[in-house]
């Protein structure tokens, strides 16, 4: 049988999961990222949840058929390397993923972008999946965001779907990525996080940081928000108020460009808070709808928190001409 790891790297965690041929989960674990020791310490960790993944499913690592990872940064399939990836610890460097990989736990390791085997995860077995066009929107720390146009996904030159740094307001709030007016300025959980600090010093009441503490986290997780909002916290309703509007006018925008059939909705937030919102998006993007009778179905990712480690382990199916080569991401 074809058994093959998938592995999802994230900022916080690494997921990777054991799939069979059909890709059904046959076991998983998941690990916290280490925060300090570099790529080799985070290579490590990746080793150990895929064996203990392997052993959840009951195969041996040795015999898997390939290992995937959906990795953040600037990924280089042909070379299995991975550098700039900003959200993992002192990860600026080069440093050759695969290959330390497939040296500790024996299969071929295949390399993508995080966010685009997570879209193309529910594009081949999740929200996407009758549909031969969609855009996903990848709605967490920052916007990323994926296209598939004729049943392939477009790349461009390396770095197409960036709809978090589409601009949604001329001269607007200054982004992650340093330029004015992104989508991801009013949507991503990092800058709305930097703007709920904001608020609190200029005298604000909310209990976003009190449910953080109470949480034991640092920052503002995506289960921190939707707590917030169950609550009714002011603050909270009206940065995400704010942030649904401008993803309706980010996503409007990129359906006026393509004419998708699908919109769907992802990322830690967007998992997170679901359909509703994805339906709450569907209404912001109508008043920016060029052709408004033929809107596309807007839809919440299927797949969960597996997503990302399934996409991954896709990246291990025949033809590995396929795998991309990505430029630097700004976002994931
Ligand atoms: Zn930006």
């Amino acid at each position: 049988m074809n058994v093959r790891a998938g592995v999802d790297l994230g900022g916080t965690k690494i997921q990777a999961v054991i799939v069979d041929d059909q890709n059904a989960i046959l076991g998983e674990a998941r690990r916290p990222t280490p925060r300090e020791g570099g790529p080799p310490a985070v290579a490590d960790e990746i080793v150990v949840a895929v064996r203990e993944a392997s052993e959840a499913a009951g195969v041996e690592p040795g015999s898997l058929t390939a290992i995937g990872v959906g990795s953040p940064g600037a990924v280089d399939g042909s070379a299995g390397t991975v550098a700039q990836a900003r959200n993992l610890p002192d990860w600026e460097d080069v440093f050759a993923l695969g290959p330390s990989l497939t040296t500790a736990l024996g299969p071929r390791v295949f390399l993508g972008n995080d966010v685009n085997v997570a879209v193309d995860a529910e594009f081949l077995l999740g929200a996407g999946k009758p549909y031969s066009s969609m855009i996903g929107v990848w709605w967490g720390t920052g916007v990323g965001g994926g296209i598939i146009l004729d049943d392939k996904e477009w790349l461009g030159r390396g770095a197409a779907g960036e709809i978090g740094h589409t601009v949604v307001k001329l001269n607007g709030a200054r982004c992650p990525c340093g330029r004015r007016g992104c989508l991801e300025a009013y949507a991503g959980r990092a800058a709305m996080e930097a703007r709920a600090r904001r608020l609190v010093v200029r005298g604000k009441k909310t209990d976003l940081f009190k449910i953080m503490k109470h949480e034991g986290r640092t920052r503002l997780s995506s289960g921190v928000w939707e707590r917030a909002l169950d609550r009714g916290d002011k603050v909270a309703v009206a940065l995400i108020d704010r942030a649904v509007a401008a993803l309706g006018a980010g996503a409007a925008s990129a359906v006026n460009l393509l004419d998708v059939e699908a919109i769907v909705i992802g990322g830690g937030l967007g998992t997170r808070l679901g359909q509703p919102y994805a339906d709450r998006i569907a209404e912001a993007m109508m008043p920016h709808l060029f052709v408004p009778k033929r809107p596309p179905a807007v839809l919440a990712a299927q797949l969960g928190d597996f997503g990302g480690a399934i996409g991954a382990a896709l990246l291990t199916e025949p033809a590995p001409a396929a795998v991309p080569t990505r430029v630097a991401r700004a976002s994931g």
